[in-house]
Parts: C-alpha cells; sequence; structure tokens
C-alpha cells in the first residue's frame, strides 16, 4: 500500500462528467489499496472568471492594496472543485472528506496572490486516510498568520499537490494535465516535438523557468528540496487502464543524472514572448553603474532577467537587460525619471517585440560545442541574437519575437530533438 498525491488540473476538471471520470480513476487507485489524497484545480476558466469580476467592480486590480480580496474571491473556484469530486468520489461508493487550505492548514506567507507555502500540518488528513477516506484538498489556497485566505500565484495548484507530497512523504505525485507529459518543445510549434519519458529535475526547473507551462515553477522547486516523486500523465486515458500501465505513462521526474548519460545532450527547447529589452545608451563606464541602474529597479519589486553591459568607447558604453512585459513600462519611466539624468546617461530606448528560446540539458555541462551549434544554426536562418546568457545547463538567446517559431523549429533539428 502506498500513499499517493493525485493533482487534477482545470481541463481535467472541466465539467461534472470530467469530474464524474477523475472519481473514477481515482476509486480505481484507493481500491487497489491505495492512500489517497486528491488536488484539484478550478474548473478550467473558473478563475479568470472570477478575477474578471474583480476587475468589474474595481479598478485596482494591479495594486496590492486589494490583494487580500481577490485572494477572497480567486480561492472560491478550488472550492467548488473539492466538493464536486468529493461527492463524485462518495458516489462511486467511497468514503471522502474535502477540504480547502486553512483547514488543512496550508500555512502559506501573507504575499496575496503569490504566497508561499510555509507549512502543512497533515495530522487531519492522516486521521481521515487511516480512516479509510480519500481526502480531496484544495490547490491554490492556503492561510496566513493572521488566518487569512491567500493564494499561491497562478498554476499554484501543482504546487499545493506537490508540497502536501512533500509534507506527507507520499510516495508519488502525479500531475495529471492534458497534455500527456512532458515535450521536447511545444507540440502546436514544433509537430514532431517527442515526449520524453524521463526528465531530470534541473532540466525541468529550467524549462519551468524558461516558458515551458506544463508546471509551476514553484511546484518543480519543491520536488527538488524534498526529492518528491513527480509525474506528468494525462488524465484524458480512458479511466480504466490498468494502474500498472497508468503508473508507467508520461514523464517521470527523475534525480538520477546518471540514467541520463546515453541521451541527448540538449533535452529540450524552451521559449516564450514574456520579456522586453531595455537598453541606457551612453552610460559613463565607471564603478556603481550596474548598480545604479539595476539596484532602482530591484526596489521598485522589478524582476531583471538577461543583463549585457559592453566593453566601453572613450569612457561610455551602453547597458541592456530585459524585464517582463508587464513590468516594460514602469521601468522606462522610471529609468527616464530618476536614473538617467544621476547618471548622466544619454537615453532609454526599448524593444517590447523580443522573445527568449533557450537549450536546455544537463549533458551540456559535459560536451563542449552545444552552445556553438545553436549559434550556427541561427546564423544559417540568418536569425541575429541580440543577448546572449548561459548556465551550466541552458543556453538562452533574445531574438526578434517575429523568428520565433522557425528558430524553435530550426533548434529541434539542429539537435534532433524529433529522432
Ligand atoms: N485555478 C488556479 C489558476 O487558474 C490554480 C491552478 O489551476 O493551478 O491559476
Ligand atoms: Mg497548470
Amino acid at each position: 500500500m502506498a500513499l499517493i498525491v493525485h493533482k487534477y488540473g482545470g481541463t481535467s476538471m472541466g465539467s461534472t462528467e470530467r469530474i464524474r471520470n477523475v472519481a473514477k480513476r481515482v476509486a480505481k487507485w484507493a481500491r487497489a489499496g491505495h492512500q489517497m489524497v486528491v488536488v484539484p484545480s478550478a474548473m478550467s476558466g473558473e478563475t479568470n472568471r472570477l478575477l474578471g469580476l474583480a476587475k468589474d467592480v474595481s479598478p485596482a486590480v494591479h495594486s496590492p492594496a486589494v490583494a487580500r480580496e481577490l485572494d477572497m474571491i480567486a480561492c472560491t473556484g478550488e472550492q467548488v472543485s473539492v466538493g464536486l469530486l468529493a461527492l463524485a468520489i462518495q458516489a462511486e461508493g467511497l468514503e471522502a472528506v474535502s477540504y480547502s487550505g486553512w483547514q488543512v492548514p496550508i500555512k502559506t506567507d501573507s504575499s496575496y496572490t503569490k504566497a508561499r507555502i510555509e507549512s502543512i500540518d497533515d495530522a487531519r488528513v492522516r486521521a481521515d486516510l487511516a480512516a479509510g477516506k480519500v481526502v480531496v484538498i484544495t490547490g491554490f489556497q492556503g492561510v496566513d498568520e493572521g488566518n487569512n485566505i491567500t493564494t499561491l500565484g497562478r498554476g499554484g495548484s501543482d504546487t499545493s499537490a506537490v508540497a502536501v507530497a512533500a509534507a506527507m512523504k507520499a510516495d508519488e505525485c502525479l500531475i495529471y494535465t492534458d497534455v500527456d507529459g512532458v515535450y521536447t518543445t511545444d507540440p502546436r510549434v514544433v509537430p514532431e516535438a517527442r515526449r520524453l519519458h524521463t526528465i531530470s529535475f534541473e532540466e525541468m526547473l529550467e524549462m519551468a523557468s524558461l516558458g515551458s507551462k506544463v508546471l509551476q515553477i514553484r511546484s518543480v522547486e519543491f520536488a527538488g528540496k524534498y526529492r518528491v516523486p513527480m509525474r506528468v500523465l494525462s488524465s484524458f486515458t480512458s479511466w480504466d487502464i490498468p494502474i500498472e500501465e497508468e503508473a508507467k505513462s508520461g514523464t517521470l521526474i527523475t534525480f538520477e543524472e546518471d540514467e541520463k548519460m546515453e541521451q541527448a545532450v540538449v533535452s529540450g527547447i524552451a521559449f516564450n514572448r514574456d520579456e522586453a529589452k531595455i537598453t541606457v545608451l551612453g552610460v559613463p563606464d565607471k564603478p556603481g553603474i550596474a548598480y545604479g541602474i539595476l539596484g532602482k529597479v530591484a526596489e521598485a519589486n522589478i524582476d531583471v532577467d538577461v543583463i549585457i553591459q559592453n566593453v566601453s568607447n572613450e569612457g561610455k558604453t551602453d547597458f541592456s537587460f530585459t524585464v517582463h512585459r508587464n513590468d516594460y513600462q514602469r521601468t522606462v519611466d522610471l529609468l527616464k525619471s530618476d536614473v538617467v539624468p544621476a547618471l548622466g546617461a544619454a537615453a532609454v530606448i526599448g524593444d517590447t517585440r523580443i522573445c527568449k528560446v533557450s537549450i536546455v540539458g544537463i549533458g551540456m555541462r559535459s560536451h563542449a560545442g552545444v552552445a556553438s551549434t545553436m549559434f550556427r544554426c541561427l546564423s544559417e536562418e540568418g536569425i541575429n541574437i541580440q543577448m546572449i546568457t548561459t548556465s551550466e545547463i541552458k543556453t538562452s538567446v533574445v531574438i526578434d519575437e517575429k523568428y520565433m517559431e522557425l528558430a524553435v523549429r530550426a533548434l529541434h533539428r539542429a539537435f534532433e530533438l524529433d529522432q
């Protein structure tokens, strides 16, 4: 008998019919003798609908002052889901009980709309499991020290599930979704993309932070920190496929690098269009410049990603970096009003029509020349590289967004990911 956590995403919970299907699948696992904890998302579209209502009544939905109330609204989607799913599991003839985050409790800090889980008290859940019940817990929500409801950020149900699995030392956390695993890249862009049978946790972390939308990044961080065995698989297979088959399907996130030794140097290609590039022109090349620019940006709580500073020419240099597109205007305004005059820089220019394309693979550590294969491939396609950044296991380039799909397809071919 194992302790298993299942997480079901919004599309898997998208209608009462699908919820009945989820219940049948869960019941199959419970009848096989496993202790089951299930963490569903809100029904698909529901969180957007709820946040849309908030927008209708408040002009200030982006202000931190209203974030507490946003969480109060957004968390209800998951509350409906757990109630419906517990009922559907009961209708399968099993005992089931549903809980909100605060009832468990799943304790978080107080950063509304993007709270971090601090601890989970599993006593109540354990008692239910011991009594033979299936326990259904809301994804996405928690409670802070002052008993305020919090949510974990969009896509946060993944993190709830992995955190519950970590706290309870579950044998496995199965993330059921509308795709059948993690792919070498987005199959909508490259139809030849292949499903990976395994991906290392570090690669998954890079893929998630570089733009693959399969898992919320924090869920992967949790899995890595607490070594939670985790698998991404489809909820659209027929619910009654044999458990042994189901348990081997999808993509397993591994912690064993050795397994990957014979595999490709590059495991996947990630991309995103979420960033914008900003350049401060003609800054004096002297100590304190990076701090003078990025210190101000950090004070405004704006995250910076890729950074480039070139050698100076006659004491002046240009300084470029990327921020999230949502922060673009705010960053440009801030630089123009505060930074340019203070540093004596010439001007600020920017470009929102960029994208970042990245190759990811732990094999890159032990293979030279991987990045140059990437650069050659892009040059053969006539694609200009604007910025480059590397780590041990990834190389990212910033290019014009109109070449994004071309670049991803060419790289997928160049690294033979379709084979
Ligand atoms: N319902 C939340 C969202 O739409 C959380 C989740 O689905 O993971 O972002
Ligand atoms: Mg999701």
